[in-house]
């Protein structure tokens, strides 16, 4: 039987990195979903037949099976129901829970060998070291990730600190880890111990979240889930479970790669992420004196510019995905295909509120994915476009990024819209970007101003253009 479970197991870890490969393009993504999910669901089957699961024969397969029956409910639902918009905090409050089990896995082996003496279970250095590594990762990041979703969610404050509060969270820290080693050390273990224990990691957890920006909310969801895989396959370790080892090291390793990644895509390395409280709700950029105007252009003036454009370069954001506009943009990219304009999409690494949210919003709009470019590829073809459609997006084409070293922006490589022939800005108002910072583009010679929500401002330029046939 154990021999069957291991095979079992060993094949769905391969099917787990299938499904991580496709994920990795968007045509294979769905697949790759499915293919995830498939594995997840036959190791979960397995490991009711796990040996580890049934010693001292006390069992509920009833709690097991309604409990999965639960939390597969409620996902399913929550994920039904989920808006574009709102995926980072969903995806907050689950890695959260990720870290959460794990973190509670850790507390019943270790609130096990606190009462050792009368249940006679051994103790071992090492797998009490693990849980205790487990744990705190896993409480760290359930309480973290939960502050997250709080944020996101605007149930509270962007940033929130306390007087000197990284020296609060030394103190925080250096007694965990105290704690930790009384605790992975401890024989039999202190039951006391282990309530402190935990109680410093999920405090360690909310403090380390609070002072963190939201615009720097993404990477640091991205940094949890990471923390997540590992604690999970820390306490694979200690219940001798290799799906668990597996899964959560492809989780650890894969989010490491992606808060690397995002880190870069905004210029801020990850110390300064979570050391500073970027983006922050003062308002104290956003104040900034600018010279020139924001010039004001009507829908049809603008369709008449792009239907005689022959290139035209689209740069959707966050206010694309918040207006829906996607499938406008589609049918406006369709009738100015026709009327023989080429036009390329700019997706910016960090446009929207996720990674890949506008490639995942335009390819359910059914944009080809060779119309789509990423920042390096589409950057040198600017200065050949004739428009440059920004579309809800404000950060990610902000100039000050290249131009001015006081800006909380500056560094981050931006998309060149301003460098385009003429740039045409949707954008409902005066409203700053997710940074709070004011964007010189908008001020341009260059630049026009179409002012209404993306989906009805796209609609108008699609009359226009029909005006034109
Ligand atoms: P921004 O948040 O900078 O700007 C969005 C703009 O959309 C706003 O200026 C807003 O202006 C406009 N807008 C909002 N709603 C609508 C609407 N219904 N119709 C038309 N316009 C609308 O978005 P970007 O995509 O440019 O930048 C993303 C930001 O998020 C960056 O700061 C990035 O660093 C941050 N971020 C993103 C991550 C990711 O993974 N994608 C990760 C971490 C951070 P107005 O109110 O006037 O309409």
């Amino acid at each position: 039987m154990n021999l069957l479970i291991d095979i079992v197991y060993f094949l769905t870890a391969a099917i787990f990195i299938i499904g991580l490969k496709q994920m990795s393009s968007p045509v294979t993504a769905h697949r790759g979903i499915v293919w995830a999910g498939i594995g997840m669901v036959v190791a979960s089957l397995v490991t009711f037949g796990a040996p580890q699961i049934h010693i001292g024969g006390n069992i509920n397969f009833i709690l097991m099976v309604a409990g999965i029956a639960l939390g597969s409910a409620i996902a399913y639902v929550s994920a039904k129901k989920v808006a574009m918009t709102d995926m980072p905090q969903m995806i907050a409050m689950y890695n959260g829970m990720g870290g959460g089990a794990a973190a509670a896995i850790a507390a019943v082996e270790l609130v096990k060998l606190s009462t050792s003496e009368t249940a006679s279970v051994s103790h071992d250095l090492t797998i009490q070291v693990l849980a205790v590594l487990g744990a705190l990762i896993g409480a760290v990041s359930f309480s973290g990730s939960a502050i997250a979703f709080a944020k996101l969610q605007g149930i509270m404050r962007k940033t929130w600190r306390l007087p000197m509060h990284q020296i609060l969270n030394i103190g925080l820290f250096i007694a965990v880890i105290g704690f930790g080693y009384l605790v992975a050390t401890g024989n039999p273990v202190s039951f006391d111990h282990v309530i402190i224990f935990f109680a410093l990691a999920l405090a360690l957890g909310v403090f380390v979240t609070t002072p963190i920006g939201g615009a720097d909310m993404p990477v640091v969801i991205s940094l949890f889930n990471a923390l997540t895989g590992l604690a999970v396959a820390f306490e694979g370790f200690v219940l001798e479970n290799e799906a668990m080892i597996i899964a959560g090291t492809v989780v650890g390793s894969s989010g490491t790669l992606l808060t690397q990644l995002m880190a870069k895509a905004m210029n801020r390395p990850l110390s300064n992420v979570l050391f500073s409280s970027f983006g922050s709700d003062d308002g104290s950029a956003a104040d900034e004196e600018i010279e020139g105007s924001m010039k004001e252009i009507q829908a049809n003036d603008a369709a008449i510019m792009m239907a005689y454009a022959s290139k035209v370069v689209i740069v959707p954001g966050y206010g694309m995905a918040v207006a829906q506009a996607q499938h406008k943009l589609k049918e406006l990219e369709d009738l100015l295909e026709a009327r023989g304009v080429e036009v390329k999409y700019a997706i910016h690494p960090v446009a929207g509120r996720m990674p890949g949210h506008m490639n995942v919003l335009l390819a359910e709009a059914g944009v080809e994915y060779d119309r789509i470019f990423d920042l390096d590829e589409i950057n040198p073809e600017f200065p050949t476009a004739d428009v440059a459609l920004v579309i809800g997006a404000n950060d990610v084409v902000n100039p000050v990024a290249r131009t001015n070293p006081d800006s909380p922006i500056y560094g981050m490589p931006i998309l060149d819209a301003d460098k385009a022939q003429n740039t045409i800005v949707i954008k409902r108002g005066r409203g700053a970007g997710f940074s709070g910072i004011e964007n010189h583009l908008f001020y341009a010679d260059n630049t026009r101003m179409l002012y209404g929500d993306a989906q009805k401002a796209v609609s108008e330029l699609i009359a226009g253009v029909k005006a034109l046939q």
